[in-house]
């Protein structure tokens, strides 16, 4: 049953990785999906139409608020508006406070938090008309827990669980939700970074890398899928979810039950 036929799906950064996989699992219940991100999108798009729903797709830099603004306006001309906004894009960089370059910490906080301010002020509009939306942000556990060498991206991602409290608040006596999805370590190009670094730092393999990475903070030791986290977003789209509201819920094979 396609139980999302005529929504249409914005996801941010979703070329790859966990946005590509929550606009796979939104399109499976035949939602509409807009689609953005940096890199080649005929691959993501190919995986969206091999499923038999009309897919957009736009290339806003989601650190530029105009741009923004362009890919909102996109939305609404090509595919009738916003119903369901994911709020994916994200960067991460790793280092010390005192050596942590402060364009990148800018950078970070534009994208991985500023950018779902300004795509949520602009849909809120559209969808309190149609009595009817869904908002999902992807925070991380880094939402919730700190780690060394992340200030900017625990910082922004606490930022957004803090947003996503007040946007479900205002929104409270609507038919609009906003929830966090919290994802502990899931394998995608932005962990497979770490992964490579980790194992030129400690002159190890990365099968050894991977492991060391998961060991540390993720007690089940196993990755968390894009197609899970694609399918509690479909959950929070669901009537069961209506009262789900300022959640930010995690899944991260047990990081912050520690
Ligand atoms: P990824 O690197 O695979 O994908 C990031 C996506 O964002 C890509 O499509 C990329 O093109 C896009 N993007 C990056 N900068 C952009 C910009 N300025 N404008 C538009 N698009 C941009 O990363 P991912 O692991 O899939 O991460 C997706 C989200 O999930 C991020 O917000 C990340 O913080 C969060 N997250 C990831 C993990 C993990 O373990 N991978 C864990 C928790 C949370």
């Amino acid at each position: 049953m396609h139980t999302l036929a005529g929504k249409t799906a914005l996801v941010t950064g979703s070329t790859s990785g966990i946005g590509l996989g929550i606009a796979t699992e939104l399109a499976r219940q035949g939602a509409t999906i807009v689609l953005n991100g940096f890199g080649d999108p005929a691959p993501a798009r190919a995986a969206i139409e091999a499923l038999g729903v009309p897919v957009h797709y736009h290339g806003a830099d989601m650190s530029k608020p105009a741009e923004i603004a362009d890919l909102m306006q996109f939305a609404a001309d090509s595919a009738g508006g916003v119903d369901i906004l994911v709020n994916n894009a994200g960067i991460q960089h790793v280092a010390a406070v005192e050596d942590f370059p402060p364009e990148r910490w800018d950078a970070i906080i534009a994208i991985n938090l500023s950018s779902a301010f300004h795509t949520t002020r602009l849909a809120i509009p559209a969808m309190k008309a149609r009595g009817w939306g869904r908002i999902v942000n992807l925070a991380s556990v880094h939402g919730l827990v700190g780690s060394a060498q992340k200030s900017a991206y625990v910082a922004a991602k606490h930022g957004l669980v803090g947003f996503t409290k007040v946007v479900a608040l205002e929104l409270a006596q609507t038919g609009i939700t906003c929830n966090a999805i919290c994802p502990g370590w899931v394998r995608t190009p932005l962990v497979e970074k770490q992964i490579e670094a980790r194992a030129e730092q400690g002159g190890i393999s990365l099968a050894q890398a991977q492991v060391a990475l998961l060991a540390e903070k993720q007690p089940s030791h196993d990755f968390v899928t894009p197609e899970q986290l694609g399918q509690l977003a479909v959950f929070l789209c669901s009537p069961a979810a209506a009262q789900i509201r300022g959640a930010a819920w995690n899944v991260d094979g047990g990081w912050v039950a520690q």
